[in-house]
């Protein structure tokens, strides 16, 4: 499974979709599951920039995970967000697969200016000054230091430049998706076939 990591307006999503449609991946986004839900204590939670229960984003992922034949050709943007969520699904992953199931995680390098000059111009509910600012706080400080769990535990770690146009990042990304596949242990790659 591939992780995308980077603040909120990293161009994660629009990456994720394209990668997705490339190389025949599904792509499974945190954000966009939790909006589907409908629910307006959910809506609350998210309009002000704070992390929804790790108790119901985990049911909500999960939930769409079981219906997943294959986790190795997920693209998942948004999840884990904090170390709760990430050792909630490295128990789920050990249950189902026996072992961690994110093994390349793709982090995207965005400095605060260039996001919030892109949010202001997205203009999402949840996009004003102050609720950017506490995403960007809660990036730093829940979601970050996840980048170091999942290369503790052997994934292969890549920082993109998220600056540049969309086939930019893309070519970036390609590449190390590339790179990924060249060494991925033959266990996984089989399982695709
Ligand atoms: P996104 O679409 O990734 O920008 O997420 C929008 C909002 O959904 C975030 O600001 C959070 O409020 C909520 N959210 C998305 N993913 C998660 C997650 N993994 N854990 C908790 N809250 C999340």
């Amino acid at each position: 499974m591939i992780m995308f990591v980077g603040p909120a307006g990293a161009g994660k999503s629009v990456q994720g979709q394209l990668l997705a449609v490339c190389h025949q991946l599904t792509w499974l986004s945190a954000g966009k599951l939790l909006r589907e839900t409908n629910d307006p204590q959910v809506y609350e939670v998210m309009a002000r920039g704070e992390l929804v229960s790790p108790a119901l984003v985990n049911r909500v992922i999960f939930h769409h995970l079981d219906d997943q034949p294959e986790l190795d050709n997920i693209i998942i943007d948004g999840y884990p967000r904090s170390l709760e969520q990430a050792q909630a699904l490295s128990e789920y992953s050990q249950q189902r697969m026996g072992r961690e199931c994110i093994d390349f995680v793709v982090v995207f390098d965005v400095t605060a200016d260039e996001i919030f000059q892109r949010l202001s111009l997205r203009g999402r509910l949840d996009d004003t000054r102050e609720v950017i600012e506490h995403r960007l706080e809660s990036y730093k400080a829940d979601t970050l230091p996840l980048v170091n769990y999942y290369a503790e535990r052997g994934a292969k770690v890549v920082h993109i430049n998220g600056i540049g146009s969309r086939g930019e990042v893309l070519d970036r990304i390609e590449s190390a998706y590339n790179d990924y596949r060249a060494m991925r242990p033959a266990e996984a790659a089989d399982a695709n076939h």
